[in-house]
């Protein structure tokens, strides 16, 4: 007995010397729930970068929710709130498989890889121990920089490059680290913090405090713990279908078309994002107005700008709002050496665009950097050359959609340009218009100009909307009862 009793203890030394202070940390904060599960509620603030007014404004959120979490196994049932609306989700992860009930579903919806993959890290903002659990069976060894007082153990997960903090002096987790890829933003860091430690039977350590602090810092998030216990089983919350198996989504098909509206005016529709971007050829310079989601984006219409009018260069970019679908492919024209046109509200965003480092995914300007060159409007800017010209005007909130829009007018054709104000449906009459649709026209009125068509950025085919919108018709929906 004595000498199984010695083995073991040589045994238990041996993996800790092995696995150090990542182990020490895991039989803390993990291991009781080998066998058990740490049931516990939550309240949370959620902060979302939704199409808000600003750059950065956030849309707030509060949730409530109720989990179960071993180190295999997680359920989860929560309720978030904009404070008008509430809608509910489900979840249910074990490895090499998730049941999701997404909020505002009845039933189950399709899972992805990328999605179940991505549960020990989303999880973490609740409790770390899926990543412990993670690290621990993937053997990651100490990493050699860390700071004072801290053991820094770096993983890659599902394209995130994840760090643990582990404190030295009391072997809890201080903080993860989690750098990803994004479009617009991209090499994004979140770090989550946890504090406010308690025991509970004098083995399971555990956070009562995460705070979030993401998109580099620019949003954070809070979540508090309460009511911890541990619990032998977990709810059946959903059950897995006869045929589960994860969805596979089809590949993105690239599709381009561009039209020729008139020797002047070019419209290049990227069918993937379902935008419409604009071209303006001038005797000597083309101007290049949207670019949807991403540099990659900004480089096929680049590429189509090279077809419509060879060798002339694109002097101008210019977004009609800050949101993802006009200037995500702004990268690419700072790259190209274009002026990228912007206002007050926007510039400083704009500026951290172009200045975002994109190591994790390199896009042109990442690998051969240009400075970034703006072109600031006030109310107007006129843009001329040979007797051709364009007023690009400054109707920020007047639009009832964000403070920075912007509309293009061609005095010419006397044709408007502008993203996503106006919502006619195809079939039928046209319905009382919207605050959006209203503000428009009432910023058409306000500037004195004559327009006899809109033609619409975005949406082209979804919606069953139209996006070459006669004057008329925008005039019969603002004077609908
Ligand atoms: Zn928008």
């Amino acid at each position: 007995m004595k000498y199984i009793l010695t083995l073991c203890t040589v045994l238990l030394s041996a993996w800790q010397l092995r696995a150090g202070i990542l182990s020490e940390c895991y039989t803390k904060m993990a291991m009781p729930l080998q066998l058990n599960y740490l049931h516990f509620g939550y309240t949370e603030s959620l902060h979302e970068l939704d199409h808000n007014f600003r750059p950065w404004q956030a849309s707030i959120y509060t949730g409530k929710g109720d989990m179960y979490c071993s180190v295999f196994h997680v359920t989860k049932a929560d309720t978030l709130s904009d404070g008008k609306r509430k809608a509910t989700s489900l979840s249910d992860y074990r490895s090499g498989q998730l049941l999701y009930q997404d909020y505002g579903t009845d039933g189950q919806v399709p899972v992805t890889q990328g999605m179940l993959e991505e549960q020990p890290y989303t999880l973490a903002r609740y409790t770390p121990v899926l990543l412990l659990q993670h690290f621990l069976s993937e053997e990651i060894e100490e990493s050699k920089d860390a700071p004072a007082g801290y053991a820094v153990y770096k993983s890659v997960l599902n394209g995130r490059h994840i760090s643990l903090y582990i404190r030295k002096s009391d072997r809890l987790l201080d903080k993860v680290s989690i750098l990803e890829h994004d479009d617009l933003y991209g090499d994004v860091l979140s770090t989550l913090y946890y504090s406010d430690y308690a025991q509970l039977e004098g083995q399971l350590h555990y956070p009562r405090k995460i705070r979030v602090e993401k998109y580099n810092g620019k949003l954070t998030d809070e979540i508090q713990v309460h009511g911890a216990e541990l619990r032998e089983k977990a709810p059946v919350l959903l059950t897995p279908p006869d045929d589960y198996a994860l969805w596979q989504p089809p590949l993105e098909e690239i599709n381009i078309r561009t039209e020729k509206y008139n020797d002047r005016i070019h419209f290049i529709e990227l069918e993937h994002t379902d935008d419409r971007s604009l071209l303006v050829e001038f005797d000597h310079f083309l101007l290049v107005a949207e670019a949807p989601l991403n540099s990659e984006n900004g480089e096929r219409i680049l590429a189509e700008a090279a077809k419509i009018a060879p060798g002339k260069p694109v002097k101008y970019f210019v977004f009609g709002h800050h949101h993802p679908h006009y200037l995500g492919g702004l990268r690419a024209f700072v790259h190209q050496g274009a002026r990228i046109i912007c206002s007050d509200v926007n510039k400083e965003y704009v500026e951290y665009i172009a200045r975002a480092p994109h190591t994790l995914q390199p896009d042109k300007l990442q690998q051969e950097p240009k400075p970034l060159r703006t072109e600031l409007v006030k109310d107007s800017l006129r843009i001329s050359e040979g007797g051709y010209e364009m007023i690009i005007y400054f109707i920020g909130n007047a639009s009832q959609h964000t403070d920075d829009y912007l509309l293009y007018y061609f005095p010419q054709e006397k044709l408007l340009f502008q993203d996503d104000l106006v919502w006619i449906p195809k079939e039928g009459p046209p319905a009382k218009a919207g605050a959006r649709q209203e503000g428009l026209y009432k910023a058409i009125q306000g500037l004195g100009i004559q327009v006899e068509t809109i033609i619409q950025s975005w949406p082209v085919r979804d919606y069953g909307v139209k996006t070459i919108i006669p004057f008329r018709e925008l005039e019969e929906s603002v004077q609908k009862q």
